[in-house]
């Protein structure tokens, strides 16, 4: 049952997003997340648990959207984390609640990791996902092993995310940070293509060079950063490597 009062626990909130999502969007970042990813640039969003974020309702939300409405007129609102999907209830009623706004349907973005999906418990996601018009999903890793090394999580769940995903035929992007050494060779991005072809509702692909801007917070937050002398994704190769996986895609739904 949909609640205005629903809390959940906010890291903080972009007014003017434009890059989560088509248009100008209302951006609520989430605390919490269950993975650890190397390059990672938002560690301050991870620690979940009493304490953790601000807590918010949805009626506080959406009226901070309502108050600004006029500019989201093309775009909508996106929630991205941290991992939006740890707080299920939360979402639900946020999406449902702007869907269900008297000055009209808001378009509802989700940015996950989708680990928090758990495969033998759907249900838990499904009012999540009835109410979301577009998922962009970050897909790591191609390769199993390569996954862990880089998130410290098997990509199961991610897939079986996707999946479901495609067999609701949820319009969905899929971003990949492109990390030297990592995931900027050809063979991965072929693999990523191969892996994704199946999902039939895939409109997007979104190749997204590492950068080290988070250098700061790690330093602020007293972690190591785990990508010490790794140099910025020369954003030059990232047409070629798109390319790849476009190229994967294809000759896997040829066969
Ligand atoms: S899933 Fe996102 S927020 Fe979580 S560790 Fe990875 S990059 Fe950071």
């Amino acid at each position: 049952m949909e609640s205005s009062y629903t809390l959940g626990r906010i890291h903080s909130i972009e007014t003017m997003g434009t890059v989560d999502g088509p248009g100008i969007r209302f951006v609520v970042f989430t605390q919490g997340c269950p993975m650890r990813c190397l390059f990672c640039h938002n560690p301050d969003t991870w620690k979940t648990g009493a304490g953790a974020g601000t807590l918010m309702s949805v009626e506080q939300i959406v009226d901070e959207f309502e108050s600004n409405r006029a500019f989201y007129r093309n775009g909508g609102i996106t929630v991205s984390g941290g991992e939006p999907l740890l707080q299920p209830e939360f979402l639900a009623d946020l999406f449902g609640a702007m869907h269900a706004r008297p000055a009209g349907r808001v378009h509802t973005c989700l940015d996950t990791c989708g680990y928090a999906f758990d495969p033998d418990r759907p249900e838990l996601t499904a009012r999540v996902l009835d109410e979301t018009d577009l998922v962009l999903l970050d897909i790591k890793h191609a390769d199993p092993a390569g996954h862990r090394a880089l998130t410290g999580r098997d990509p199961g769940r991610i897939l079986a995310f996707g999946d479901e995903l495609a067999r609701r035929g949820i319009k969905t992007v899929i971003r990949h940070v492109v990390v030297p050494g990592y995931t900027d060779t050809v063979e991965e991005c072929e693999a990523l293509g191969r892996l994704i072809a199946p999902w039939r509702n895939v409109v997007g692909l979104e190749m997204l060079p590492y950068h080290t801007m988070g250098v700061a917070k790690y330093e602020q937050l007293g972690i190591a950063y785990p990508l010490a002398g790794v140099e910025p994704m020369d954003k030059a190769r990232v047409p070629e490597l798109r390319e790849a996986v476009l190229r994967g895609m294809r000759e896997a739904r040829r066969r």
